[in-house]
């Protein structure tokens, strides 16, 4: 069976990612606009008619800013859980949008869409039960785990095993201290429930890389604290000997996280 596991936009300015396996498609999380998601599924050779739902992963509005338009025009439902569904509700009541129909779940069930099975976990992040996502198809298990401040023990086990994950590498720690942003800002982002930094992200990675791990993309990163070769290069740096491939999704376009011909 054929697996898609493409990363359509990624950063503060909305978050996108698509996982189809066989008859199943499901986007996770939809901070983009849904022309733009739109736009970026059909330039990556894409139906938008065939997504059947989107899992969301937390309330902030890089991850649910297209939510509404999206689930109204491709008449689909969202999955997340309860807090998260109160802050997509109140945005698609502000922007008039009609209600998407919701199916809940609480953080750390599984639940099943199509071929795909989908395990949920608790992150560490500032607003209201944030959460990652493992989804799992005949062999293969990948992830999605951005916004989170540190690694736990629980994310630590729900993606050992992994075969290729979405993860996050937010900033570099000199870039961001140094940075004009006000100070308050910093301690956000570097606080326990902010955002991996590029070094916590390689270390985080690492304790997991034996574990059958072959493809990470680094995700999230932010523009004005970070770059690409800092990111990567940190990673690379610890995963030194290990037989995995490292790459970096983009904010402004498409990244194919696994080979477009990759079957399970
Ligand atoms: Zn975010
Ligand atoms: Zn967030």
């Amino acid at each position: 069976m054929h697996l898609d596991f493409l990363n359509l936009g990624s950063g503060s300015r909305g978050n996108c990612t698509l996982i189809e396996c066989g008859n199943t498609c499901i986007l996770v999380d939809a901070g983009l606009s849904c022309r733009q998601i739109t736009s970026r599924l059909i330039s990556a050779g894409k139906d938008p008619a065939r997504v059947q739902g989107i899992c969301i992963t937390h309330g902030h509005s890089d991850h649910i800013s297209g939510v509404g338009k999206f689930c109204a025009d491709y008449n689909i439902p969202v999955y997340c859980n309860s807090i998260t569904q109160s802050f997509i509700a109140l945005g698609v009541k502000k922007a008039n949008q009609k209600m998407p129909e919701f199916r809940n779940f609480n953080t750390r069930d599984c639940f099943q869409i199509g071929d795909v099975r989908i395990e949920t976990f608790e992150v560490s992040h500032d607003i209201g039960d944030p959460i990652g996502y493992v989804f799992q198809t005949g062999a293969i298990k990948i992830g999605v785990v951005t916004d989170l401040g540190r690694m736990t023990t629980l994310v630590q086990e729900r993606i050992r095993g992994a075969y290729a994950l979405l993860f996050e590498s937010n900033h570099d720690l000199g870039l961001l201290r140094n940075s004009s942003r006000p100070w308050r800002l910093i301690q956000r982002i570097c606080a326990n429930t902010g955002h991996l930094s590029n070094e916590q992200s390689a270390e985080a990675l690492n304790e997991i890389s034996s574990d059958g791990l072959k493809v990470v993309s680094l995700a999230h990163l932010s523009e004005e604290c970070n770059h690409p070769d800092l990111a990567l290069n940190a990673v690379l740096d610890k995963l030194q000997g290990k037989d995995i491939e490292v790459k970096v999704a983009f904010q402004e376009g498409p990244t194919w996280i696994l080979p477009k011909d990759f079957d399970v």
